[in-house]
């Protein structure tokens, strides 16, 4: 499978979900050495918000010349304050440090209720705070099956670009689209480079319908979903993949800077 260069940056992000309190959290980034990088790759982690101070104070601590990695939360309200207990806000997430958010994870999705409207009022909620949101969505197995994959994701992405959505701030941007197989997610199971492409192909295009051809181009639509040092490398480099988002693989250093150093020479 070839792939032609990209115009679009490279994303290599890690979501460690419930795990890596602020101790486990400063000695990841102790013992985190990534190799250089080309201009186009951007790091980014999703640290438990609780983390998110000592992410950074590590992080300001790296020596000159570490690549660098911009901070996202995992999730938000939609609200900017108030009697929510529990929440945090994305103007919150903002001033801790963080410059992206995740809306709609799957795991949210199905364990947490999350709708689709909700996507749209978390999505307007970053926008709102300046923060860029990293959009998941993604079939589960028995959508697979049955022949919905395009109609899930379609339903997913037009719930926030679609008419009711927000597709002037989107088209303007910036924001991010991760493509989650829920069946690939902590399953060990992962999607190969052309159901990757396949999938990534129908969101670039249902994008480019939408948005109009060159908005459509410019967003960054990753893949998740049990990736590993030793897979990366092809899923990277399959068609329409800008990048990556990793759970479990993300959470030791030397694995997460494997998958980092895959983007330098994707196989194309
Ligand atoms: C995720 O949670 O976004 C994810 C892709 O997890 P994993 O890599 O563990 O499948």
């Amino acid at each position: 499978m070839t792939k032609s260069a990209p115009a679009r940056p490279i994303l290599i992000a890690g979501n460690w979900k419930m795990n890596h309190g602020p101790a486990e959290t400063r000695a990841f980034f102790r013992d985190l050495r990534v190799p250089e990088l080309p201009s186009g790759v951007q790091l980014l982690l999703f640290p438990p918000a609780l983390s998110l101070a000592a992410a950074r104070s590590e992080l300001e601590q790296r020596p000159e010349g570490f690549p660098p990695v911009s901070l996202g939360v995992q999730n938000i309200h939609w609200e900017p304050a108030g009697a929510l207990t529990g929440e945090l806000s994305a103007e919150m997430a903002r001033s801790a440090g963080a410059s992206h958010a995740l809306v709609g994870h799957s795991e949210r999705r199905q364990l947490f209720g999350e709708s689709d409207e909700d996507t749209v009022r978390k999505v307007a909620a970053t926008y709102r705070a300046g923060l860029i949101p990293v959009l998941c969505v993604g079939e589960t197995l028995e959508e697979r099956r049955k022949g919905s994959l395009a109609r899930v994701l379609h339903r997913q992405l037009d719930a926030v670009i679609g008419p009711e959505g927000l597709r002037t701030e989107i088209a303007t941007g910036p924001f991010v689209l991760a493509y989650e197989p829920v069946w690939a997610i902590g399953t060990g199971e992962t999607a190969t480079p052309d159901d990757a492409a396949e999938a990534h192909g129908l969101l670039r295009a249902h994008l480019g319908e939408r948005l109009g051809r060159t908005a459509g181009d410019g967003i960054p639509i990753l893949y998740g979903g049990s990736v590993k040092p030793k897979n990366a490398r092809e899923l990277l480099a399959a068609p329409e993949v800008d990048g990556v988002l990793v759970g479990g693989a993300s959470l030791e250093a030397e694995s997460f800077a494997q998958i980092a150093a895959a983007s330098v020479s994707p196989q194309g």
